[in-house]
């Protein structure tokens, strides 16, 4: 098997038979609960031509998608943006379908970067708090406090006094993988470090972090 693939495998009480299929770039193996998993493995290991061909398929399409990113676009969770100056409409930013309108202060430059930044860290903030005291909650841990900075690499961090950090640039992410930061930083509350425990409880919690975690090495830049 592809080695550098993900391969989750899950239980459905309605499913009626084995199914594969490709998440974020992982495979999603779907088996009815009293499926043996010999059973399974062997039914994955004679998709494999099926696997690595839609593999190939679902990166191409993403990597066409990101060399099409031109100028005057903005990625927020996941999307792209068409930014476009409408002083018709209410001032600040107005999102319609894959348009963000924004109706500046003035018409420089440096007028409408502003706008879209404001908008931005606003959105990031609300949406990062309300996942964060979403998630902690279902991960039964508590936080003192969460910051937010605008930072190039780092997306995350967790002081020992509990004050998580969260960089207001990952509002350009799908949402899972600003879960994925959330669910890392929360799992530091109890371990600090990266240890084999630390993974198990990530992944109680998100299934496909690795490909989160991929996902945030490559496209980090972008954001
Ligand atoms: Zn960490």
């Amino acid at each position: 098997m592809n080695s550098d693939v993900q391969y989750v495998y899950r239980t459905h009480p309605r499913a009626r038979s084995v199914s594969i299929s490709i998440r974020d770039g992982a495979v999603v193996i779907t088996s009815p609960r009293f499926v043996p998993r010999m059973f399974v493995q062997a039914f994955v290991k004679r998709s494999e031509a099926w696997i690595s061909q839609h593999l190939e398929k679902a990166r191409g399409a993403f990597e066409k998608k990101q060399s099409m990113r031109k100028k005057n676009t903005v990625l927020f969770l996941g999307n792209e943006y068409q930014v476009t100056v409408d002083e018709t409409r209410p001032r600040g930013i107005t999102v319609e379908e894959t348009t963000l309108y924004v109706h500046p202060v003035n018409r420089t430059e440096t007028s409408v970067q502003r706008a879209i930044e404001r908008w931005y860290s606003a959105q990031a903030e609300s949406l990062i708090t309300r996942l964060a005291h979403e998630l902690a909650k279902r991960m039964d841990v508590s936080f003192e406090n969460i910051r937010f900075r605008t930072q190039k690499t780092r997306w995350g961090s967790c002081s020992i006094r509990g004050t998580l950090s969260f960089n207001r640039k990952l509002i350009g992410a799908p949402r899972e993988v600003i879960e994925y930061v959330i669910i890392h930083e929360l799992t530091h509350i109890t371990h600090m470090n990266h240890g084999k425990t630390f993974w198990e409880r990530v992944a109680m919690f998100d299934p496909l972090h690795k490909t989160h975690k991929k996902w945030l090495r490559t496209h980090g830049v972008l954001l």
